[in-house]
């Protein structure tokens, strides 16, 4: 245990974005690799554009990806009275004051500091006028916005544990609005007033909020002593360099689950954007939070490639316990149609079942697909395999087949190989003769695992079925 507490703040105004997920995922591990804590604060402030919908998803999709929180989910809209007791406080400290100047008075000077060319901040009229000692005088009938008063000079360091020392200037700093005239803090105010009473130790998150540091980091200065440890991410962006958006591929992570996705493969995906362990490409998520470290995590910006996505998933296909498999299986066999969502199979035979198309899956899609027909009692002939294969003269084999199997003891498919070789030899005809119509007849299709194996998985009873359904298939040849 230690005691590094980091959080995760997605804001619920959209689905969870693969870009905020690698933020997620970025400060799960972190804190699973150092034994501290991660905390789900939902940053609902932007009561227009958040949704219920949203907050479910994110949690959906957070889930799926096994990002499991300690602490929250949090909603920053229910701690609203902390928030506007550290307004206060600010207030009584010093460290920020009501301004009253009007929309008017303020459009009027923006436009004034464009025509000479100046930086548009505010000009600080009401803190002269507050001296920063008392607030200044209230005037009829407007209601105040509350202003952080910047430090006026010298400069703020972010020691930034990706990019390093980055420098500021205070001068540059505006006097940033803390609380609207409704009394509603805004957002800068809220991530620290939350980050300091919820310990955070580590901000780790994208570099679209490295601007809004400087500001954050003085905001943290006044109300606590010491502002967190700040990491700031690279984005992630489209081939073409620009930012990545759906042109690019899916941005919902649960878009990637319903495309057939592992949720390990996405996870070792979007580290991999950004970190790297030596030369190693696949990890499971163990090896992840092993070896982690904030150490070795890159600033160059991250391209989407979505081949090695599509090769990640096929590499977390092949390595993925079959136990975890069926967990992860089950929903696309049961949306289907294929096995309800309790599906329990025998663990030996879905073990054995699942080895067979591995191999050959690229997604869960197409595992599912593929499992059918070990599942299903009766399988639908693709038309034009049924016209090629199942034929008046194949019947005779089907029918030698079945004798055949029905003989055999030891329903294996070493023991099916040798007698399926048998009927060949007596026959004269090569394997593929045979194989080929079999496999017709048990999977619909032309294209298998080895006959044997699928033999054996779909099992006597039903084979034998199969085998006589596509008999009658045959038709006759008068
Ligand atoms: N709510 C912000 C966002 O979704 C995150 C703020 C932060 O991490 O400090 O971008």
């Amino acid at each position: 245990m230690s005691d590094i507490r980091v959080r995760f703040a997605p804001s619920p105004t959209g689905h969870l974005h693969i870009g905020s997920a690698r933020t997620a995922l970025f400060n799960w591990l972190f804190a699973r690799s150092q034994g501290g804590k991660f905390i789900l604060r939902i940053e609902d402030t932007d009561r227009e554009r958040s949704t219920d919908q949203y907050i479910d998803g994110i949690l959906e999709g957070m889930r799926w990806m096994g990002l499991d929180w300690d602490e929250g989910p949090f909603r920053q809209t229910e701690r609203i009275d902390l928030h506007k007791k550290h307004i206060e406080d600010l207030i009584k400290a010093g460290d920020a004051y009501y301004c009253y100047c009007s929309p008017e008075e303020l459009d009027a000077h923006r436009k004034q500091a464009m025509k000479d060319g100046k930086p548009m901040r505010y000009n600080r009229k009401c803190r002269e006028l507050s001296n920063l000692a008392e607030p200044a005088e209230p005037v009829e009938g407007v209601a105040p916005v509350v202003r952080f008063a910047m430090p006026l000079a010298g400069h703020i360091v972010i020691d930034d544990m990706i990019k390093g020392k980055v420098t500021f200037n205070n001068e540059e700093l505006d006097d940033l609005i803390i609380a609207r005239s409704d009394g509603t803090p805004t957002y800068n105010l809220v991530v620290v007033a939350d980050d300091v009473d919820m310990g955070i130790t580590h901000v780790i998150r994208g570099e679209d909020h490295l601007n809004n540091t400087p500001k954050q980091a003085h905001i943290y200065k006044a109300i606590a002593s010491e502002p967190p440890r700040f990491a700031h991410q690279s984005l992630i962006l489209g081939p073409d360099k620009g930012k990545m958006s759906k042109r690019h591929g899916a941005t919902s992570v649960l878009d990637y689950r319903d495309q057939g996705y592992l949720p390990s493969a996405l996870v070792n995906y979007l580290i991999r954007l950004g970190w790297s362990h030596g030369d190693q490409e696949v990890f499971t998520t163990e090896e992840l939070i092993k070896y982690f470290s904030m150490e070795n995590v890159g600033t160059s910006p991250s391209i989407y490639d979505k081949d090695k996505l599509q090769w990640l998933n096929a590499e977390h296909i092949k390595m993925t316990p079959p136990e975890v498999m069926l967990r992860h299986l089950t929903p696309y066999l049961a949306s289907e149609g294929t096995v309800d969502e309790g599906w329990a199979p025998d663990a030996e035979w879905f073990a054995s079942a699942l080895a067979t198309l591995v191999e050959r899956a690229k997604d869960l899609n197409e595992l599912a697909s593929s499992m059918r027909y070990y599942i299903l009692e009766t399988v639908e002939f693709d038309q034009k395999a049924k016209a090629k294969f199942l034929k008046p003269e194949t019947k005779e084999l089907f029918e030698e087949a079945v004798k055949e199997l029905e003989g055999i003891e030891d329903f294996t498919a070493a023991n099916i190989e040798e007698s399926f070789k048998g009927i060949c030899e007596r026959r004269e005809i090569g394997l593929g003769k045979l194989a080929q119509p079999v496999r017709v007849a048990l999977t619909g299709g032309t294209a298998s695992p080895g006959i044997f194996d699928v033999i054996e998985i779909v099992g006597r009873e039903r084979v034998l079925l199969r085998l006589n359904k596509a008999i009658e298939a045959c038709g006759s040849s008068e």
